[in-house]
């Protein structure tokens, strides 16, 4: 099966089962194109809810952001507060959105019980701030949550600085319903169950085009076809046949992800007590976790993202030990590269291509549990219970992003920035630097 070369520590440590290619007509009540958590858990929602599904993904099962991630359940947004979701889409909307966002954590972990995934630890998510305006910014946030009932808290600087070893934040916010799961363990442990409750999975099918039909559409792939009343297109960044027309409705964002050698169980205890994973406020964010076998998973983006694996191990590697105040930069075991879908206003989108045929996408860098609550979404479209234009994630117009061979350079310009914020905004006392920042 294509999985990604050279390929991912989840990849390299999770037991792979392979699916068949679509050869052949078949018919369904709806066809999903992308086998990753969007399409995934569509494909498990409307199964569980009666419907026919045969769901195609052109390369493997987790092939795309879903098997490249770091695996953080974070249900929150990067960018956006909820004070501004309520500011962009008005209150009934907003509030539409936040109350999806809030069930995020509990729904990837109810999943990961109900369908015995192993690696899942809800230990909760640390967003540490890194400058006292964050802070603020961070405290109005913890307020705006609490009323949706979620478990979020405020932790001062002398508690971050105990759950994380680190001397430089301000305070952090704490989501008691986040954690961390292996995700291509999570994307296979989904696969199985909607195949379990009826769902047809294909692997090495892409979607080369889509048609109209009598009875509705015809999704087209090399050796096949799928005759559906219902599309929905799961296909997050991809552009590639049919994903085109949901792809330039994003930016995608080029992300690193290393995975170290296993560390020391006495070197761990000074900068992750509780194994929490932590992603903090900086522009160029630094973001933190452990795998079971005792790996540091971290990652980050590049300035020029063209062939830059080895030079991103590099940093990323030697940020961990700066960061953490580590005796020595670790060794990388592997290195990765995925693609996010950035979205102008940085809220995740449904878009409409046609009667009955939509798709999902945009959650930002932030969707495991975004994902994994578009399977409810996309199952509410597909089957009536609720109207397009009030589903609880907003409908977009199906538009390319305006200017957008520009628009892909903005993430390098903001990193630029960022970068030179990010210095300015820290003060570091507390601990010598063993090494520079990336
Ligand atoms: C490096 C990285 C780190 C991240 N870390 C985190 C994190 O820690 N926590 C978090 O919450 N979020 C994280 N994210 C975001 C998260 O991974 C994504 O939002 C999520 O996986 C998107 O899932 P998806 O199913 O929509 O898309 P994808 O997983 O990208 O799936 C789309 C699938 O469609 C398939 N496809 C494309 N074109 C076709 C076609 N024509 N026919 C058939 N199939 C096709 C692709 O092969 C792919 O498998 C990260 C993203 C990246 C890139």
């Amino acid at each position: 099966m294509p999985h990604p070369n050279p390929p991912t520590f989840w990849h390299a440590t999770t037991e792979i089962t392979d699916y068949p290619k679509l050869e052949g007509d078949l018919t369904a009540d709806v066809a999903i194109v992308g086998g990753g958590f969007t399409g995934l858990s569509a494909a498990l929602r409307l199964s569980e809810r009666g419907a026919s599904v045969v769901l195609v993904e052109g390369q493997a099962i987790a092939f795309g952001a879903s098997g490249r991630n770091a695996g953080f359940v974070v249900p929150n947004f990067s960018k956006a507060d909820p004070a501004y979701v309520i500011a962009k889409l008005g209150e009934e909307k907003g509030h539409r959105l936040l109350r999806l966002v809030a069930q995020g954590g509990d729904r990837v972990f109810e999943i990961a019980r109900q369908y015995g995934l192993e690696d899942a630890q809800r230990t909760g998510w640390l967003q540490p701030a890194h400058s006292a305006e964050m802070a603020e910014a961070l405290k109005k946030r913890v307020e705006a949550w609490q009323l949706f009932g979620r478990p979020v808290e405020w932790i001062d600087a002398r508690e971050i600085r105990e759950r994380t070893g680190m001397p430089i934040y301000h305070g952090a916010l704490s989501d008691r319903s986040g954690g961390t799961i292996n995700p291509v363990a999570y994307a296979r442990t989904l696969a199985r169950a909607a195949v379990a409750a009826g769902a047809q999975v294909f692997e090495q099918s892409p979607a080369t085009g889509v048609e109209k039909d009598a009875g509705g559409w015809r999704v087209v792939t090399p050796a096949g076809s799928i005759s559906a009343g219902h599309i929905l297109l799961c296909t997050n960044a991809f552009e590639t046949g049919a994903a085109a027309r949901l792809g330039k409705t994003v930016i995608p964002l080029q992300v690193y992800q290393i995975a170290t050698e296993p560390l020391d169980a006495a070197l761990i205890e000074r900068f992750s007590p509780r194994r929490e994973p932590v992603s903090d406020t900086r522009a160029n964010i630094f973001t933190y976790r452990l795998t079971r076998d005792n790996r540091l998973i971290s990652g980050g983006m590049a300035i020029l993202p063209v062939s830059a694996e080895q030079r991103m191990a590099r940093t990323i590697a030697e940020r961990l030990a700066f960061e953490l105040d580590l005796p020595s930069v670790p060794r990388t075991d592997y290195v990765w590269r995925g693609t996010a879908a950035v979205t102008t206003d940085f809220l995740p989108h449904i878009c409409e291509f046609g009667p009955n045929f939509i798709g999902a996408t945009g959650c930002n860098g932030r969707g495991v549990a975004m994902t994994t609550m578009f399977g409810d979404v996309l199952a509410d479209a597909v089957l009536g219970a609720v109207p397009l234009d009030q589903l609880a994630v907003p409908l977009m117009p199906a538009d390319a992003v305006p200017f957008r061979p520009i628009a892909r350079a903005a993430p390098s310009f903001f990193l630029i920035r960022g970068l030179m914020s990010d210095r300015r905004a820290i003060t570091r006392t507390a601990h010598k630097p063993s090494s520079t920042a990336a």
